[in-house]
Order: structure tokens, then C-alpha cells, then sequence
């Protein structure tokens, strides 16, 4: 391709709102340009390392036995209706009428269109499994799109979708994607680490996100200094601790006027703050009403918002005022383990405290806190904690750290969670009609252009691993207007053409300096140079990665990309 006749528009400038390398450097280095907040176009660069990508996940996904569709994108309101989710989803689905005024929603995720596509058309245990995906447009009104490809309104998504007729085959299956997609993620040249993961609006049980470990990312993972445990912060387990003996001598309700949170309290009583019972209340939205929320938790504790939230299984939790519990009766700063449940109240306590004595409560009542509080088992028990750097992994008892990191792949347990509502059934061995067990798996595509450059990049710009660079070469005719330079850069090129090795050609008027800022910017694996040099039968090679500059006959100089391709170290 010859950058004369290429639409290839760098820009020096960093652009204002572009904090992280990535968004920058795509932007900058004309990959994409942005259309809308979180709406991107694709430039032809970016097309082309977009198509990279999206044909690795293709490539193995297709071996594995997987079946590639592509679902409709405007998708009508009534399957989301079926699932329940229509509400539930929240703003970040975005709806609309059609001119008939038929509700639809543009899809962010399509079990409801998969299990619609498959419902009626396999009927028996004998057709499965089957596993179904497709690469292609997602769109979600995220609340705060930014970062570029990493966190978009519109973005490309793969999502797979697979049905079993016993749970033990879908868990065959979600240990197979999860080499499928480690392979990719290798493919792709990521360094990444497999956690466990909260399931989130997708719903269902176990699930397993993999995470690109960059100091950009987005998620908190809890990882294992020592063993290979990670998890996302969301879904962070921790051995409990062991707290040093301090007998609280405090039995009885113990007057701590004005005195409502824990570091006052710890101060006056002079106790560590894991002796105490802290409550924290929020109000649950549900898909009809609210209730309040009281979980209570150690007082050296914090509540993790996910945990908090699944465990009432509301659509959301949101804070409550003083005011707001004052004119429900209860006492702020005072809420005891005691507090007594109502269809309107829900408690929750977390799992660490079961059983525990001699802990420091809320009376319940203004101005009193109650000692010798014994927890016991007669509450509804949930955990709770965001797990803190230093806690004890639960797997080999060593310490845990945090690391932040971007999520490109989730995979999930299904279960029967779309299957039971949308009435989608096949008939087993015993000639018994049940609904399909499912699994559902995605990978963040466009994410994965923004992850890979986080992942490479130097001062000057992106630096592409080979299997996803938009091209393999870029060669440089330094001085276009000499014919020596000008003439053997043609010959090489046409020879890199021939051997079908991806070639940017600069051919343009432009200064040598400004080309070689191009391509570093733009970060294509090799730089051949075609100078001076050229007249003792001598170009340059300079690898981007380590910038290393090669002094190679002219003759030599494709066989010797040729011996170099495929050799980068993953
Ligand atoms: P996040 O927690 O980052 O919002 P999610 O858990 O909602 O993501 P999933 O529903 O698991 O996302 O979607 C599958 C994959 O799609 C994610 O692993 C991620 O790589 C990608 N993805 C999700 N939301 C976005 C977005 N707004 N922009 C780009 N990619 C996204
Ligand atoms: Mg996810």
C-alpha cells in the first residue's frame, strides 16, 4: 500500500481528552477517529488490525468446533420482556420505536436473540451441543464511555452462546472456552492473567473473566503473591483472619452519645476496630419498589458494592441520608445486628461474623451501643468484604495483592437462566421435555485493539505485535526526489509485494524525519530504510520494538524480514 494513496491522516497533536497511551496513540496514528462520545470510526489502519483480531478469534473458534452466525442488531423489546430483563437492564440499554411504534432495543449482549434463533429448531437431546457465536456491533449507553476503543458505547463484541443437555457437558464446554481462549489471548500477544469473576446482569453462576494486567486498566484483580489464584475484586475471596485476643470487659449497653462511627468509637472504648459490628444501610431498587438494606460487617471491614448488591438480588443499590433512615425509624450511627427484619428492611450479615461473641454493636436506640453482642447463626448470612491487599489467599494462605488490570474475555455458567423464562426446551433420553443448559462466552474485540496497545506501547507510540500489526513492514524512501533511492525503494517493494509480505509504503514528498515519526507513532514491527546507503548497494532495517538499526545489502534485505517473521517472543 502506498502512503500517497492511503487515507493515513497523523496528527502531532495529542488530543485533550486522550488521558491513557492508547487512545492517544489510535488517535493520533489515524486508527480511529471519534464520531460521538463512545462511537468510533475505523479508519483503514484500524480496520485492519480490527479484521486481525477478529479473524484469530475466528480462526479459533472455528477449530474448536464453534459455529459462526451474525444476529440482528435492532432487537425487538418483547424477547427482552420474556427474560425479564427489559427493566432490569437499566440505562444502559438503549430503546427505541420503530415507525409502527414497535419497541426495540439495540442489543448489548444477545442471549435473548440466540435462545429466540434456537428455540423450535432443536428439539432433541440428540442435536446437542451446539455452540453458536458472532463478531459484531454491540452498543450499551455506558454512563461514562471513555478511554477510546476501551470503554465505547458502541463497540464489537464477540459473544458465543452454547447448549447442553446435561450441566456436566456445559461444563466441558466452559473449560474447553477457556482454552480457546487463552489460545487467543496468546495470539494476540497479551500477557494476562484468568480470574473468577461476578456474574453481573448476564446472570447465571460461576464465571471466569480474563484480565490484561496494564497500570491503565479499569478492574481491581486480587491476585496471589504465590499461587495462581486471582479473582476481580467484585468476586475476591480471603481466608479469615486471625484477630488478636482483646476481651471487650464491655457487656451491656454503653452510653457513646454523638458517637457514631467506628474510629470514635474504637478511640473511646480503646478497642481494635474488629471488635465492633459496623451496619451500613442502602436502598435496593427492584424491578417493582425499593427496600432498605442493613448489612452489617466488622467494623475493620468495607462492604464490596457487587457482593452487597447480589446477595439482595436488586437492580441496583444506591445511598440512603440520615434523614432517610430517620423517617423510617432508625436510629443512624445506632443500627444494631438485632434490628428486626421487615418485608421492607432487609439485614444482612456478613459470613465472617457467624458465630462470633463478645462483638460491639448499635442498641438500635440514639446515643447506646450494646456489648457481648454473640452473632449466632439465626440471620441471613451473605459474604460481604472487599478483600484488602495483605489478606490471606484463600487457596495457599500467603498474601494477596491488588493489580488493575482490562477485562477483554468473560465466561459464564449459564444454567437454564434464559432458557426456563423464554420457554426454549428440548426432549432428553427419557423423552422428557427440559430447558436448555447454557453457557455464554465473550471477548471484548475493539477493547482488544485498545488493551494490546496499553499492553506495547513506547514514548513515540504504538509498537504491534506481529500477528495483529496492521502491516509487517513499513518501508521508507527517504528522498523520494533522488532516482537512485527513489527507483530501488519501487524494485523493494515490488519485490515485498510478490512475497506477499504486508508492506506501507511512504512514497510521499515528505521530509525523512517526518516519516520516521509516522512510523513510530504508527508502530508497524519493521522500518526499512531505503538512503544514502543505497548507492553503496546497502538499506537500513530498524526493529521498532528495540530499535535496533541494521545495516543490510539491498540484495538481502527481504529474504532477511522474511527469516525474522513469526520469530517474537510471546
Ligand atoms: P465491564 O465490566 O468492563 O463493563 P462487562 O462485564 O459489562 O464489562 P460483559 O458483559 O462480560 O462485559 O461483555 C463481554 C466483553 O465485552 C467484556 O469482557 C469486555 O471485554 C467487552 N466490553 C464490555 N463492555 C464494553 C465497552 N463498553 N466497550 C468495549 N468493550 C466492552
Ligand atoms: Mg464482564
Amino acid at each position: 500500500m502506498r502512503i500517497s494513496r492511503y487515507f493515513l491522516p497523523t496528527e502531532r497533536e495529542t488530543p485533550r481528552d486522550a488521558a491513557l497511551s492508547s487512545h492517544k496513540y489510535l488517535l493520533r496514528g489515524g486508527f480511529i477517529s471519534m464520531l460521538s462520545a463512545g462511537i468510533y470510526d475505523y479508519l483503514p489502519l484500524g480496520k485492519r488490525v480490527l479484521d486481525k483480531i477478529r479473524s484469530i478469534v475466528k480462526d479459533e473458534l472455528d477449530k474448536a468446533g464453534c459455529l459462526e452466525v451474525s444476529l440482528g442488531f435492532v432487537t425487538p423489546s418483547e424477547l427482552w420482556q420474556e427474560s425479564g430483563r427489559y427493566r432490569k437492564y437499566g440505562k444502559e440499554l438503549l430503546r427505541l420505536k420503530d415507525r409502527k411504534e414497535g419497541n426495540f432495543v439495540l442489543g448489548p449482549t444477545h442471549e435473548e436473540v440466540m435462545v429466540n434463533l434456537v428455540r423450535g429448531r432443536i428439539g432433541s437431546y440428540k442435536q446437542l451441543p451446539i455452540n453458536l457465536y458472532q463478531i459484531n456491533l454491540k452498543f450499551r449507553d455506558e454512563a461514562r464511555p471513555r478511554f477510546g476503543l476501551l470503554r465505547g458505547r458502541e463497540f464489537v463484541m464477540k459473544d458465543g452462546y452454547s447448549f447442553h443437555a446435561t450441566e456436566e457437558d456445559m461444563l466441558r464446554e466452559f473449560h474447553l472456552m477457556e482454552e480457546v481462549y487463552k489460545r487467543i489471548f496468546r495470539r494476540v500477544g497479551l500477557d494476562f492473567r484468568v480470574v473468577e469473576a461476578d456474574s453481573g446482569a448476564i446472570g447465571g453462576s460461576g464465571s471466569k473473566e480474563f484480565v490484561v494486567l496494564t497500570d491503565a486498566g479499569e478492574d481491581t484483580i486480587v491476585c496471589c503473591e504465590a499461587c495462581e489464584y486471582g479473582a476481580n475484586i467484585e468476586a475476591a475471596k480471603r481466608a479469615k483472619p486471625v484477630y488478636e485476643e482483646a476481651a471487650s470487659a464491655f457487656n451491656g449497653l454503653i452510653e457513646t452519645p454523638e458517637i457514631k462511627t467506628i474510629e470514635e468509637l474504637s478511640g473511646l472504648l480503646n478497642l481494635p476496630k474488629h471488635k465492633f459490628i459496623k451496619a451500613v444501610a442502602k436502598k435496593a431498587i427492584y424491578d417493582r419498589g425499593e427496600k432498605v438494606c442493613l448489612f452489617f460487617l466488622r467494623g475493620s471491614d468495607d462492604l464490596e458494592e457487587t457482593k452487597a448488591l447480589n446477595s439482595v438480588s436488586a437492580n441496583e443499590l444506591v445511598d440512603l441520608s440520615e434523614d432517610d433512615l430517620k423517617r423510617l425509624g432508625i436510629a443512624a450511627g445506632y443500627i444494631g445486628i438485632d434490628f428486626p427484619p421487615t418485608p421492607e428492611v432487609l439485614c444482612v450479615v456478613d459470613n465472617e461474623l457467624k458465630n462470633e461473641v463478645d462483638m460491639i454493636g448499635g442498641a438500635n436506640r440514639d446515643g447506646l451501643h450494646i456489648g457481648g453482642v454473640e452473632v449466632g447463626e439465626n440471620h441471613v448470612f451473605a459474604d460481604l468484604i472487599a478483600v484488602r491487599e495483605g489478606d490471606i489467599c484463600p487457596r495457599c494462605g500467603r498474601r494477596l495483592a491488588y493489580r488493575s488490570g482490562i477485562e477483554v474475555g468473560h465466561i459464564f455458567q449459564l444454567g437454564t437462566r434464559y432458557s426456563e423464562p423464554l420457554n426454549a426446551r428440548f426432549l432428553d433420553e427419557n423423552g422428557r421435555t427440559r430447558p436448555f443448559i447454557m453457557g455464554t462466552y465473550g471477548i471484548g474485540v475493539s477493547r482488544l485493539i485498545a488493551a494490546a496497545v496499553e499492553f506495547s506501547h513506547d514514548e513515540k507510540g504504538c509498537v504491534w505485535k506481529e500477528s495483529i500489526a496492521p502491516f509487517l513492514v513499513y518501508l521508507i524512501a527517504s528522498n523520494v526526489r533522488e532516482e537512485t533511492q527513489k527507483s530501488a525503494a519501487e524494485a523493494i517493494y515490488s519485490q515485498l509485494l510478490h512475497e506477499k509480505i504486508e508492506t506501507i509504503y511512504d512514497d510521499r514528498m515528505a521530509g525523512f524525519g517526518a516519516k520516521m515519526n509516522d512510523f513510530e507513532l504508527i508502530g508497524i514491527p519493521f522500518g526499512l530504510i531505503v538512503g544514502k546507503n543505497i548507492e553503496q548497494g546497502y538499506v537500513e532495517i530498524v526493529i521498532r520494538k528495540s530499535a535496533e538499526k541494521i545495516k543490510v545489502g539491498v540484495k538481502e534485505a527481504v529474504d532477511w524480514i522474511k527469516n525474522q517473521m513469526g520469530k517474537e517472543e510471546q
